[in-house]
């Protein structure tokens, strides 16, 4: 199997490695195989490659991939069983709240809804058959944080696991193996791939072991594996993902602070801003604030939707994590019987200089 930096072995002396699009490897005279490779659905280099590194960026033991975040989210599911209960946050992606809600419990999951900032709510939502508490830290859209170190100490302590969902951070700005979680997720559509034109998503154990063998066992049963050429893509995103993300933070707390002053600005959101009520937690499990920042605008929600349509350089669109900056008026694009404020505005900062996007705010804003 490929190690992360393996100088791939080609005839050509490739230094980018191929893609191998194979669906089915060769077996030995006596029936082994000599690669460790026999049929994609299983594993294949290029997912090994990108496994390999995304198991290393969170310090794991164990990486699975799928075609999609929501695949992985599915997958962490589906190694539960009927009966099991589990804890999640009020707020978090609208996604992982309609999986939850609505196809879930017709298999007989149950679940409680907390506020996950607040760890008496946590403790008092565990049942004897808790079995798993999820975490979005910092969570979609307000950038609330939780206390990953705490909770994982609770769940432990009550025979359960902990997943949380990395996608925000990006393994840059936070690692939460570290701090105990047993399970770390991503939608790799996000900050890894980075360029906004790859479907992912990546969960990561702390260990190897029972939990990641039942993981293991739905990637490969379920099938919802990503093609080799995705992941090819993806793991061609990992070589810019510091350099991204470390610009992607300086400018989002850049138009975090902007915003934070201007009068037509209600509040901010953004935990490596002073103000954020989290602020001290964030220092402590954090290494930087991220790329993707919140705000109410004074006015209401048709002030709101008017300033996303009167900016010109940034993009109207959902999603976050790449290179174009993105702006959008959330409550629409979520449930509609979400607890986002109508008047909030959701950013991802890009790649572009920042100056452009200030002054493409300033000039929405002062329409
Ligand atoms: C986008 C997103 C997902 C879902 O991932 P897909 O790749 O769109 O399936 C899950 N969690 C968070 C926090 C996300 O932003």
């Amino acid at each position: 199997m490929a190690k992360p930096g393996d100088t791939p072995q080609t005839s050509s002396g490739a230094v980018v490695p191929p893609i191998e699009l194979s669906t089915t490897f060769k077996r030995e005279a006596d029936g082994s195989f000599k690669s460790g490779y026999f049929y994609t659905r299983h594993s294949n280099p290029n997912r090994s490659q990108l496994e390999e590194a995304l198991c290393a960026l969170e310090y794991g033991a164990e990486a699975f991939s799928f075609a999609s975040g929501m695949a992985a989210s599915m997958a962490a599911l589906l190694a539960l069983q009927t009966g099991d209960h589990i804890v999640v946050p009020k707020e978090c992606y609208h996604g992982t709240l309609s999986l939850i809600h609505d196809i879930f419990p017709r298999w007989g999951l149950a679940f409680s809804l907390v506020d996950m900032t607040r760890i008496d709510e946590v403790k008092a939502a565990l049942t004897p058959r808790t079995k798993l508490i999820w975490i979005e830290s910092p969570s979609n859209p307000c950038l609330r944080l939780s206390d990953l170190a705490a909770i994982s100490e609770l769940a432990h302590h009550h025979g359960a696991h902990v997943l949380c969902d990395n996608t925000m951070s990006s393994p840059l700005n936070q690692n939460p193996l570290l701090f105990g979680c047993d399970i770390v997720l991503h939608s790799t559509t996000k900050y890894i791939n980075g360029h906004s034109d790859v479907l992912g998503g990546v969960l990561i154990t702390r260990e190897r072991g029972p939990l990641a063998e039942r993981l293991r066992q739905v990637q490969v049963c379920g099938g919802g594996v990503p093609a080799p050429f995705d992941c090819w893509l993806t793991s061609r995103s990992l070589a810019t993902l510091e350099l991204r993300v470390r610009q992607q933070n300086s400018s989002a707390l850049r138009v975090a602070e902007f915003l934070a002053e201007h009068g037509k600005i209600r509040q901010v959101y953004y935990p490596w801003l002073p103000s954020h009520p989290h602020y001290a937690l964030a220092q402590k499990q954090m290494r930087g604030g991220g790329g993707v920042l919140s705000f109410q605008v004074a006015g209401g929600e048709s002030a709101a939707k008017k300033l996303v349509a009167n900016v010109l350089r940034i993009h109207r669109a959902t999603s976050l994590g790449g290179v174009e900056t993105l702006i959008e008026h959330r409550a629409s694009m979520e449930r509609p019987d979400t607890e986002t404020p109508r008047d909030l505005v959701r950013m991802s900062l890009g790649l572009e200089p920042v100056q452009d996007i200030l002054d493409d705010l300033a000039a929405a804003l002062a329409v």
